[in-house]
């Protein structure tokens, strides 16, 4: 964990961009909510395929206009370059200075895969198209990509996206923090030392949470899938335990030299701000990379 702690620490909060204006109205109200806490970016997801193209747009160009730097991502399945082009652009135009930089995941029947087939070549094209311009950011698998051949394979993929111009990375979610650590110290050995700040998925549904890591390849101990099972329909006790299983390995995290921490929000404001305030993160503390 030693090459994280040069970094100074950044705290960061995902949004899916809304379908209706109802959930437009709700983000605006969970945005206001978690802008009080000061992040030091949004981040707002991007539907592979091109699926949620103009709501990402909108939604960033929204969030970023009122205040607190936002970061949309941007994934290469299924697009071309001419597309991907065409959205740095837009993006540069309107001063967006940082981009998530991912793959994605071709939904089923959705058809051809497009001109880039890994995130390590959607980050060189970035690099091409625009320079330094963007604070290039990618993700991390510190438990593996569901897809990797092998542990190794997958490490040196990571690498790949580092070699091609990626300033930093996110991690998907875990409730492991020594596979965090492990990561970490893995990508020590191989020389590779940017910031890799961890993805925190705070716990406030069951059945959502075991579906949802399933297909991303999450792993739930047995302790927490046990103790969340026994809650049933439980929701306030869910949450309660959720709460300080997240904080205590928040902690743990940051206590180790953890870069900060990426809150997948999704579009609830709650849950993460009873964490980060658990936390104490302080302004002191937190200053972005
Ligand atoms: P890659 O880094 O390309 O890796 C994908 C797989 O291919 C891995 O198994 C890797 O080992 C392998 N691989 C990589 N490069 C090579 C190579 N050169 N040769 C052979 N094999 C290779 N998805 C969305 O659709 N929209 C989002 O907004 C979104 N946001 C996300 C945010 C974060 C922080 C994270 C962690 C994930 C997000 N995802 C999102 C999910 C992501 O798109 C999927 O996990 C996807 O399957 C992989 O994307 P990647 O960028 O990690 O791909």
């Amino acid at each position: 964990m030693q090459s994280q702690k040069q970094f100074k620490r950044r705290f960061s909060f995902e949004f899916f961009p809304p379908k209706t204006d109802q959930g437009k109205e709700k983000l605006q109200v969970v945005r206001n909510q978690l802008a009080e806490v000061n992040p030091d970016f949004f981040s707002v997801t991007f539907g592979a395929g091109g699926s949620t193209r103009d709501r990402t747009i909108e939604t960033v160009l929204n969030l970023h206009k009122q205040g607190i730097s936002t970061a949309p991502h941007l994934s290469c399945v299924g697009g071309t370059r001419a597309e991907i082009a065409e959205l740095l652009d837009v993006y540069k135009e309107n001063g967006i200075n940082r981009i998530v930089a991912l793959r994605g995941d071709m939904p089923s029947g959705m058809g051809a895969s497009g001109e880039m087939r890994y995130a390590n070549e959607l980050v060189a094209f970035i690099r091409e198209h625009s320079g330094d311009h963007f604070n290039l950011e990618v993700a991390a698998y510190p438990e593996f990509h569901p897809q990797a051949r092998n542990a190794e394979e997958d490490l040196k993929n990571f690498a790949r996206k580092v070699e091609a111009g990626a300033n930093s990375a996110i991690t998907q979610y875990f409730f492991n923090p020594e596979s965090y650590f492990y990561f970490i110290d893995r990508l020590e050995k191989l020389g590779v030392t940017i910031p890799v700040v961890p993805g925190i998925m705070p716990i406030v549904n069951f059945s959502s949470l075991v579906r949802f890591s399933d297909m991303c390849g999450a792993e739930i101990p047995r302790w927490i899938r046990k103790q969340l099972e026994a809650y049933g329909d439980d929701t306030a006790s869910i949450r309660k335990f959720g709460e300080e299983v997240i904080t205590e390995m928040c902690e743990k995290l940051l206590k180790a030299g953890a870069p900060g921490l990426h809150f997948y929000t999704l579009n609830q404001a709650e849950p993460s701000i009873s964490i980060w305030k658990n936390l104490g993160i302080s302004e002191r503390e937190k200053i972005a990379f």
